[in-house]
């Protein structure tokens, strides 16, 4: 597995070996509104990992502050998501288990005279909030007394206004050159039912009040966040100091992952799931951990491709190559490789006796033979790849079966094409091939060299299966303005239907295997004992040349 190592466990180290904390605590803190990317594992490997490495521990914290698109739903699939990637946090929390303690620190500000009740409306509050050439206006109930500012704040608490009347401001500097410190609003009125709440509360912190107060509560050492909140750090820092926490919390930032072709934002996840774009949040397709799951990525393969795309203080984008690099790299040794075709041509072996089978020694794993030996059945009858037979003459850099020509059928033996069957319309329905007996693979036969080497399943022992093979859902390009969901790839979804060698009589949901000379395939959870169903996770050479 790769190793962690990048400029925040450089900080950390520091902080332990200066005194500054004694152990590292860290928490991963996804909002419970939607299903997680692979964005979101970098921020959760990061938080683990980092912590693990030095013996410290992780919590999870459910942000869930903003109760407008929260849902249990979310927070179950959360933690199946964590739990999948194998990690295990110290606890489990929630922003609203603070609710109360985070109220009394509001009213500390206000106590202190650092916090206001304001009646300007959302529009005039980021009109007066000014810009970045000039300094924003002092609202005129900046300068409220204290008992009435009290008397306001929890008026507000027992909900005697509407949405939007009044919100709760932190007194800082209507002239910072850093706009967040421009009296930013701590508390606002919402009448919406919380997921775990209920009608509690009608007034919510704001993030960047809630934040910092939940960190510090924690005992988090080390704040982890993504680039954007880089300038929101100071008022990260106003707020501990002016809150007065004991334990004092440092945030960092770090960049954001974005990948090639994949889109990476909650929102328009769900508008693709919202539209009936893809068949849910676990489509194969998708960059959710869901859909990677389904797919058949593995854990390590994810955590393996987070940390080689390394960390650093800027975004970075990363090819989705990488990731089926780091899934070919995990698989290669630890599935086995069986043979499948997906689009079926029939051969018929004339020289072989109608009604036999015979059954061969194949190793699972020529490069692993831990994982054991089975048996290939060979008959009269068999399926090949449709592509691997050619009825044109070939030239010589063609490496399967024509007419004429002699390829080595993957544990098995060597056939030739003599001649084809057609039906009315000319199209081939089945190759007339004879076989040699004495090439019986393992036998060292060596006489001849074939014309490259085929997988095949034998065709009345052969399981019937769907393959799902898979392009980026969206087509990337510079000059195509059109809405993402206008630029769905077409063959980003393409089903086969074909076979699979009858290798076992069940196949569990998510077992992985290598199918010959073309991929690595896990089985779908629609997948049924009559009828296979395969996800083709990758396939066995980078399309990138
Ligand atoms: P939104 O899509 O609404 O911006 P979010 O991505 O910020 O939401 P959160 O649930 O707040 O979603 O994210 C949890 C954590 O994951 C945060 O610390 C966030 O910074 C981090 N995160 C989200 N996307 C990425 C990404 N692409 N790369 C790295 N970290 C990310
Ligand atoms: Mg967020």
């Amino acid at each position: 597995m790769e190793e962690i190592s990048n400029f925040i466990k450089t900080i950390m180290k520091n902080d332990l070996e200066s005194g500054k904390c004694k152990s590292i605590m860290t928490r991963f803190p996804p909002e419970p509104n939607a299903y997680l990317h692979i964005g979101h594992a970098r921020a959760m490997i990061t938080n683990f990992e980092l912590a693990q490495s030095f013996g410290g521990k992780t919590n999870l914290r459910f942000d869930d502050t903003n109760p407008a698109k929260e849902d249990t739903e979310f927070v179950e699939a959360i933690k199946k998501d964590i739990e999948w990637l194998g990690y295990h946090p110290a606890n489990v929390f929630y922003g609203s288990d603070y609710f109360e303690q985070t109220y009394e620190l509001a009213v500390k500000l206000i106590k202190k005279g650092l916090a206001y009740v304001c009646d300007l409306s959302q529009e005039e509050i980021s009109k007066y909030r000014g810009d970045l050439h000039n300094p924003g206006i002092e609202s005129p109930y900046r300068n409220r007394s204290v008992e009435e500012n009290l008397e306001l704040f929890e008026n507000m608490k027992n909900g005697k206004y509407a949405e939007g009347e009044k919100v709760l401001r932190a007194k800082i500097d209507m002239s910072s050159p850093n706009i967040n410190m421009r009296d930013p609003v701590l508390y606002r009125i919402l009448y919406i039912k919380h997921h775990r709440t209920q009608d509690k509360w009608c007034i919510y912190p704001m993030y960047d009040f809630a934040h910092p107060i939940q960190d510090a509560i924690e005992g988090i050492t080390h704040s982890l966040c993504s680039l954007e909140y880089d300038n929101h750090r100071v008022l990260y820092d106003w707020v501990i100091e002016k809150c007065e926490m004991p334990n004092v919390p440092q945030q960092i930032e770090f960049g954001r992952l974005n990948i090639t072709n994949t889109i990476m934002s909650k929102r328009y996840l769900r508008e693709l799931v919202q539209s009936c774009k893809v068949i849910g949040y676990d489509d194969p397709r998708m960059p959710t951990l869901v859909g990677l799951k389904r797919r058949g990525y593995t854990p390590d393969a994810i955590k393996n491709f987070v940390k080689a795309s390394g960390l650093s203080r800027v975004n970075s984008t990363i090819e989705g190559e990488m990731l089926e690099h780091f899934l070919r790299e995990d698989l290669k040794l630890k599935t086995n490789r069986l043979m499948a075709v997906t689009d079926p041509l029939k051969i018929i072996i004339d020289n072989y006796e109608e009604g036999k089978i015979e059954y061969v020694d194949a190793l699972n794993n020529a490069e692993n033979e831990e994982l054991g030996s089975r048996k290939v059945a060979f008959s009269k009858y068999l399926y090949i790849e449709k592509e691997d037979f050619i009825l044109e003459k070939p030239n010589k850099h063609y490496k399967r079966l024509a007419l004429g020509l002699e390829v080595r059928l993957y544990h098995a033996y060597f056939i030739k094409a003599n001649s084809v069957e057609t039906d009315s319309e000319g199209n081939i329905i089945a190759v007339h091939c004879t076989y040699d007996p004495q090439t019986k693979s393992g036998t060292g036969f060596n006489e001849r060299k074939p014309n490259g080497t085929i997988q095949f399943v034998e065709a009345t022992t052969a399981r019937k299966a769907q393959f799902n093979l898979f392009e980026p859902l969206i087509i990337e390009s510079e000059d195509d303005d059109r809405s993402f969901l206008d630029r769905i790839n077409p063959n980003s979804w393409v089903i086969r239907n074909g076979f699979v060698e009858n290798y076992k009589p069940h196949f569990e949901e998510l077992e992985r295997f290598q199918f010959i000379r073309d991929g690595y395939y896990t089985v779908d959870k629609d997948s049924q004992d009559d009828k296979l169903v395969f996800n083709r996770i990758a396939p066995l050479k980078s399309s990138i040349k």
